[in-house]
Formats: C-alpha cells, sequence, structure tokens
C-alpha cells in the first residue's frame, strides 16, 4: 500500500527542523531511520500530513562519553552504528550485548536508538537497556532544552511525552558510580525478529558489593517494564545465589506477558527468570575467574 499524501522538508539545521515541526502541530512527524514509520505510514497506520526528516541536520550523529563518562547517544546515530563501536564495548556492557540483537543489518544500517526510544514500541529492545541504566532522553523545542527520564519518557505503547514539536536530541545514560557490568538476553522465533522475551540487566559494583542495579523487560506487557523490586534485591550486598534467584523471580513476578503465537504466558515469565540468571550468573562467573 501507498502512504496518504504527505508534505516532505528536510531542513538542514535544528531551529528550521524545530520551526517545522511548530508550523506542522499534530500533523507533523519526525523522521530519523524511518525504520517504523515509513512502514507505519505505508500501512496507513500513521498518516502525518508533514514529515520532517532530521537525516540532513548536521551533528548529530554521535556516540560519545564526557570527562565525568555521562554517555551520550546523538538522534541520528545508527543501530550499526552503536554494534561497531569500541567505546561502546568498552563502557556499556548492557547496549553492547543489545545492538548485534535489534532487527537484522539493513534495519541496523538506518534505524536509530533515538528513534527507537521515540517510537516506544513495547518490544522495542532499546527501552529496557537504557531503562536498566537509568538513562534519559534530551528534548529540544522553541522553548529550549529538557531532559526527561526514560522511566518518563515512555508512557506506554507508542507514547512518549515529547510535545509535538519538540526533538529528541540524544539519549544519555548516567556516569556509573562503581564498575559497570550486565548484559541483554532475547528470545526471537528467528534472527532478526522482534523480542518475544527480552531482558535488560545492568549493575555497578565497588568491591563485591552491588551499589546500583537495573532490571528491565521487553515484550513481556504494554509497555517496556522496569523490575524495580528485582532490582532492589541485588543492592546493597555481593551477587550471591540467593539474591541472583530472589532477582529473578521477582522479574518473573514484574512480567505482565499474554499467551500468544509466539509463546504462553507461563512460559514467557519462566525465560524472563531464565535470564535474569543467565545474566548475572555469567557476570558472577566472570567476577570469581578475576579473582582467582
Ligand atoms: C523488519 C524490522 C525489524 C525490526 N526489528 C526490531 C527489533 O528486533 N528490535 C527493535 O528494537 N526494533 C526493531 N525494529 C524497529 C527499528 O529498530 C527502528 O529503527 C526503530 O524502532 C525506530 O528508529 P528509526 O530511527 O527508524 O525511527 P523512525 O522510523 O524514523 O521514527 C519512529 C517514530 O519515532 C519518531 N522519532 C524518531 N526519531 C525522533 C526524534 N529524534 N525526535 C522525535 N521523534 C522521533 C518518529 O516521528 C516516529 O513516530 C524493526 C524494524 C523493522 C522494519
Amino acid at each position: 500500500m501507498y502512504p496518504s499524501r504527505f508534505r516532505y522538508e528536510a531542513p538542514r539545521s535544528l531551529n528550521e527542523a524545530i520551526a517545522l515541526l511548530h508550523g506542522g502541530g499534530d500533523d507533523a512527524k519526525v523522521l530519523a531511520g524511518g525504520q517504523s514509520l515509513v512502514p507505519l505510514m505505508k500501512l496507513r497506520f500513521a498518516s502525518p500530513g508533514l514529515v520532517v526528516d532530521i537525516n540532513n541536520v548536521p551533528g548529530l550523529d554521535y556516540i560519545r562519553a564526557d570527562q565525568d563518562g555521562t554517555f551520550r547517544v546523538g538522534a541520528l546515530c545508527r543501530h550499526a552504528h552503536l554494534e561497531h563501536s569500541d567505546l561502546l564495548r568498552a563502557a556499556q556492557p548492557t547496549m553492547a550485548a543489545a545492538a548485534p540483537l535489534i532487527a537484522d543489518p539493513i534495519v541496523r544500517n538506518r534505524g536509530t536508538l533515538v528513534g527507537s526510544l521515540c517510537h516506544a514500541d513495547p518490544q522495542g529492545d532499546w527501552a529496557s537497556v537504557v531503562l536498566s541504566l537509568g538513562g534519559s532522553v534530551v528534548a529540544q523545542g522553541p522553548a529550549g532544552k529538557r531532559s526527561i527520564p526514560i522511566a518518563e519518557f515512555v508512557t506506554g505503547p507508542f507514547e512518549n511525552t515529547l510535545e509535538p514539536d519538540e526533538i529528541a536530541i540524544e539519549a544519555v545514560i548516567p556516569p556509573a558510580q562503581g564498575t559497570r557490568s550486565g548484559g541483554y538476553l532475547k528470545l526471537e522465533r528467528r534472527v532478526g525478529d522482534f523480542a518475544t522475551v527480552g531482558v535488560a540487566v545492568s549493575i555497578e559494583t565497588t568491591g563485591e558489593v552491588v551499589t546500583k542495579a537495573g532490571i528491565a523487560l521487553t515484550g513481556v506487557g504494554g509497555s517496556t517494564i522496569g523490575a524495580t523490586q528485582a532490582a532492589a534485591a541485588l543492592t546493597g550486598q555481593p551477587l550471591t545465589a540467593q539474591s541472583i534467584e530472589e532477582a529473578a523471580e521477582l522479574a518473573a513476578q514484574a512480567a505482565r506477558p499474554r499467551t500468544d503465537h509466539r509463546g504462553s504466558a507461563e512460559y514467557k515469565r519462566h525465560m524472563v527468570k531464565t535470564f535474569v540468571q543467565r545474566i548475572l550468573e555469567g557476570r558472577q562467573h566472570a567476577e570469581a575467574e578475576r579473582a582467582a
């Protein structure tokens, strides 16, 4: 199917893009990688009157670490850029684990992390990863910039808190206070598919003690789920078989899966528990090897 008729603009600056969005009101949409918006338009699930393509806006294609360790991903940074980034591999283990699991190489060459956060698909992998890391989105509109924690940014399936004339210019991951570790595991029916179940775990340790933890779930509810009680069960103590079991069980309880063609609710819940255990036990083994 062809999309409905729309006006297309490709501004060359952020201010111009924001002005166009401001003029377009609720009828305008930003186009980044187009890997979610274009299919929606072709199916006529979305019919914006104005599409503002930001691909010609300079200076948005970056992965950067500030001196204090704050990590920034610009709005035009593609999934593939993240997948092949040495900086990401060195500083952000949970993100590095997720990057090669997003879709397929063709989608990864165009799609963006920030676009994925804005799209807010409950089966989108990046929202869980960024939520587990306590990240945020920086939005810029006519009134200037504001920072929105990801937990407040994604408000429901395909819903975010951006104003119609705001552009998400970057995703921000706060600096780690201790040593950061973690992972992302995804159950998919075949390579390149959306998650049947996805689990992001990010922890920070000082010595042996877990000082901060985040666990978030993909595809097992109406939107990305932050398993806050599960994460709390890990903090303030070293990782033990008991704390891992407790966190995994609490994460499974936080999931709200539905039985569908991908599997039963019970199976998906079981996979959440298994993935939390696998990620944390893998990390525990790595620690033991380092200490030996
Ligand atoms: C075949 C296929 C398989 C896929 N598999 C997966 C998968 O396994 N896991 C996964 O997570 N995703 C998957 N995706 C989605 C893909 O990751 C998209 O790239 C991503 O969801 C959206 O990023 P984008 O840059 O393409 O955004 P676009 O398609 O350009 O935009 C998506 C939405 O976000 C808005 N938007 C985008 N950028 C901004 C911005 N900077 N500011 C304000 N609004 C913005 C747009 O207006 C639109 O509403 C798949 C897509 C396809 C086509």
